[in-house]
């Protein structure tokens, strides 16, 4: 019912001739992939660039961040609108490494949600826990709450076209993987509370990749899962071989 979506997250990686050339090399490696939904957040100068190098392919391209005000005095930020005029589909927001090293509450990334649906962008919504509040018992209350303040305030339609991204933080460019049996349950609770607080459909559409070092060689099992709808890859994404190879299993399934 839900088709699965990997996206790649470049981070703070490939300038634009990197990006150019990777973007290139994706195109051709993934031209017979039409079961699958993808995606590629190349940074924003690069973003142009791979935009009209993916046009009119079967990879859609990312923004890994978005301002929430559309203009203004807001030195060094970009607008939705803006990367949604290059030629992007969707914007991964409230990244951990955005929540951990620039400081963005909840709030403000609810309001960079708000902005992403007004520009026509979709938004990747990330949310998960740390170590320390996995090991307190308090993920999936810590999990519950990202969410019900980032999306707060939209519609049910505008629900089910987010993207959740659960992407425990000790998992995240560590090596270290939640089991899938770890990453269903979380998914399972997530889906549990979309059921129980919005119309059915909102729970049946709205997809929730999984995030925190997938690689080729656990990707089958993460993806078999029921609730997990996709990836959201750091490392892994940054090789057309690997990243490739992942999303030849999502395609297998
Ligand atoms: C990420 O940055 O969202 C991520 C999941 O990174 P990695 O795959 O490297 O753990």
């Amino acid at each position: 019912m839900r088709r699965l979506f990997i996206a790649g997250n470049w981070k703070l990686n490939k300038n634009i001739n990197e990006a150019e050339r990777f973007a290139s090399e994706l195109k051709s490696a993934l031209i017979d992939i039409n079961t699958v939904d993808i995606a590629v957040a190349p940074t924003v100068l690069a973003l142009p660039t791979v935009c009209k190098k993916l046009q009119h392919t079967n990879i859609e391209v990312s923004a890994q961040n978005i301002h929430s005000h559309a203009s203004g005095a807001f030195t060094g930020e970009i607008a939705a609108e803006m990367i949604r005029a290059a030629g992007a589909t969707y914007t991964i927001i409230g990244h951990s490494e955005r929540r951990a090293i620039f400081g963005e509450k909840d709030e403000f990334i609810n309001q960079k949600v708000h902005a992403a649906f007004r520009s026509g962008l979709l938004p990747i919504l990330c949310v998960g826990e740390t170590l320390e509040q996995r090991e307190a018992g308090h993920a999936s209350s810590i999990v519950i709450t990202q969410l019900k303040k980032g999306l707060n305030g939209l519609s049910p339609d505008q629900l089910s076209c987010v993207t959740i991204a659960y992407e425990p933080v000790w998992a995240i460019g560590t090596g270290k993987t939640a089991s899938p049996e770890q990453a269903q349950d979380m998914h399972a609770q997530i889906r549990s509370w979309l059921y129980a607080s919005f119309p059915a459909f909102v729970g049946d559409q709205l997809r929730i990749q999984y995030g925190g070092s997938v690689k080729p060689h656990n990707a089958h099992a993460l993806l078999s899962k029921p609730d997990i709808d996709g990836a959201l890859i750091g490392g892994a994404s940054l090789k057309v071989e690997a990243f490739v190879s992942i999303i030849e299993t999502a395609a297998s399934l």
